[in-house]
């Protein structure tokens, strides 16, 4: 059986999720985690192909929303800079964030993707909506001292979710 914690695809980064699964898929819009997913950890700066893809998916009329369990002050700072819409204090992995972004969007779970580093909140959360879930790499080694407990049990799951071949392995 296919597990809640498992993602639909796993790739290195946002930049390397193949743009043709967005249309196979209906695709229509995208909600992103924001730390270590589009962002290093509790950092504001936006690298130039990170913006570039923002750009790209916006001219192709695909609807993004940071979904983020950071605070507003944090989150604000980058939405502004990308002009996406945002829900801060997500609670991921419950339910309450991811509708409230589905909301914003105006859009339905079966045509929404989700994008983030973490199994145990972004991916559940997007799984039980059924969100098409795409798991990246953490940006860098740097991140909130309470998420080191759930990177080892993650380490343990990416080694099944890897040789499963019930997922789309692309790293
Ligand atoms: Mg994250």
């Amino acid at each position: 059986m296919r597990s809640f914690w498992y993602p639909k695809m796993y790739v290195k980064d946002l930049l390397s999720i193949p743009m043709e699964i967005l249309p196979q898929n209906n695709i229509k819009g995208i909600i992103l985690d924001l730390d270590n997913t589009v962002t290093e950890w509790n950092s504001n700066y936006i690298r130039p192909q990170v913006a570039q893809w923002f750009a790209e998916l916006k001219s192709r009329a695909v609807q993004l929303c940071i979904l983020s369990n950071n605070g507003e002050e944090r989150v604000v700072k980058v939405a502004e800079q990308l002009n996406v819409p945002y829900v801060h204090r997500a609670r991921k992995p419950t339910s309450y964030g991811y509708l409230r972004a589905l909301k914003i969007m105006g859009l339905q779970a079966e045509n929404t993707l989700l994008i983030g580093d973490q199994i145990f909140t972004d991916i559940w959360g997007g799984n039980r909506l059924g969100l098409f879930t795409v798991l990246v790499k953490p940006l860098n080694g740097k991140e909130f001292p309470g998420t080191k407990v759930s990177r080892f049990f993650e380490r343990i799951l990416l080694k099944k979710i890897v040789s499963s071949q019930l997922v789309d392995v692309r790293v």
